[in-house]
């Protein structure tokens, strides 16, 4: 039996229609959510991904801005902008679109987000909170993923869950978000010699490694959920994941598409971490 299709866009649609309300509910206090992005040089990917945000944030009703640099522009520049950023009153979330050209330290400039500011979740503050569980911003991406898990209404408590990847953008802290849900998660990563040990136990099968085709059909349990967090554009330009969709959705009983999956809930909860950061922001005065 085909597996049943999760609808990102779809989920996408529910969020942004919770956060209209808290929105409107800011709005009646005089806030206004605001967040900026900061993007470096021309890379074609990134311009849409960030051209997705803003629409996501007009969708909303969040203010946007967007300060873009050239691809030779001196770190010094940057770093002094996210300063200014972190002390308007008008932003309350900042991220800086990824990736940036080598001659900036990726990770001076990332951790230079203010921590109540950091809505993409990256700022090691952040990160280390959700280690010892409690979550301030929780990376778009994996916030993401869980929230496609519930929204669909698939059991995480008590369920095998193996990641394949290590990042700490997207893998690291979703195992983090699933085991504070009481799932049993197994990471694994390019040395792990064989994926398939693990994959053919998952009940919840996520695949983050950036490798089309990595997963087929005979390496799924059936009747897993399968997410496919990959987006590799292959040498004509079609935009694939990393799992094999076609032998895959005839074992799985849930999976994602490559696109329409996993990436609009990211930009999803991109937003709904600003409109969180707002109203943190309302609470604190
Ligand atoms: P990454 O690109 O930093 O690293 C890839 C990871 O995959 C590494 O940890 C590596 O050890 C692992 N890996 C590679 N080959 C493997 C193999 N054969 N077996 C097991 N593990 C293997 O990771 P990332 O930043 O999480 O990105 C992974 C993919 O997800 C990329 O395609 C990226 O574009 C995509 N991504 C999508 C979204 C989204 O919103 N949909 C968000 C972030 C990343």
């Amino acid at each position: 039996m085909a597996a049943i299709l999760i609808d990102g866009a779809a989920i996408a649609q529910q969020v942004y229609s919770q956060l209209k309300q808290r929105v409107q509910r800011l709005a009646a206090r005089g806030v206004r959510p605001g967040l900026a992005a900061i993007v470096v040089g021309e890379d074609p990917a990134s311009r849409i991904y960030l051209r997705n945000k803003v629409q996501a944030c007009n969708e909303v009703g969040l203010h946007s801005e967007v300060h873009p640099y050239a691809s030779d522009c001196g770190e010094r520049e940057v770093l002094d902008r996210l300063q200014g950023l972190n002390a308007d009153p008008r932003i309350h979330g900042i991220l800086v679109q990824l990736p940036l050209p080598p001659h900036l330290d990726l990770e001076r400039v990332q951790q230079a987000v203010a921590v109540h500011k950091d809505v993409d979740g990256f700022n090691w503050t952040n990160l280390g909170a959700m280690t010892a569980g409690h979550t301030l911003f929780a990376p778009c991406t994996p916030l993401g993923i869980m929230t496609m898990l519930d929204q669909t209404g698939v059991a995480i408590e008590g369920k095998q869950a193996v990641i394949i990847g290590r990042s700490t953008i997207v893998s690291k802290p979703l195992a983090l978000l699933l085991i504070a849900r009481s799932a049993t998660v197994t990471i694994c990563n390019s040395r792990t010699p064989d994926v398939r040990v693990y994959t053919r136990h998952a009940d919840i099968l996520v695949v983050a490694a950036g490798k089309p085709g990595l997963i087929d059909g005979t390496m799924i349990k059936p009747g897993a959920t399968v997410i496919d967090v990959g987006i590799n554009r292959l040498p004509g330009g079609k935009v694939v994941g990393d799992v094999d969709f076609e032998s895959a959705s005839r074992v799985a009983s849930r999976i994602t598409p490559v696109p329409g999956g996993v990436g609009r809930l990211t930009v999803a909860m991109l937003i709904a971490n600003t409109v969180t950061a707002a109203e943190r922001s309302c609470s604190a005065v």
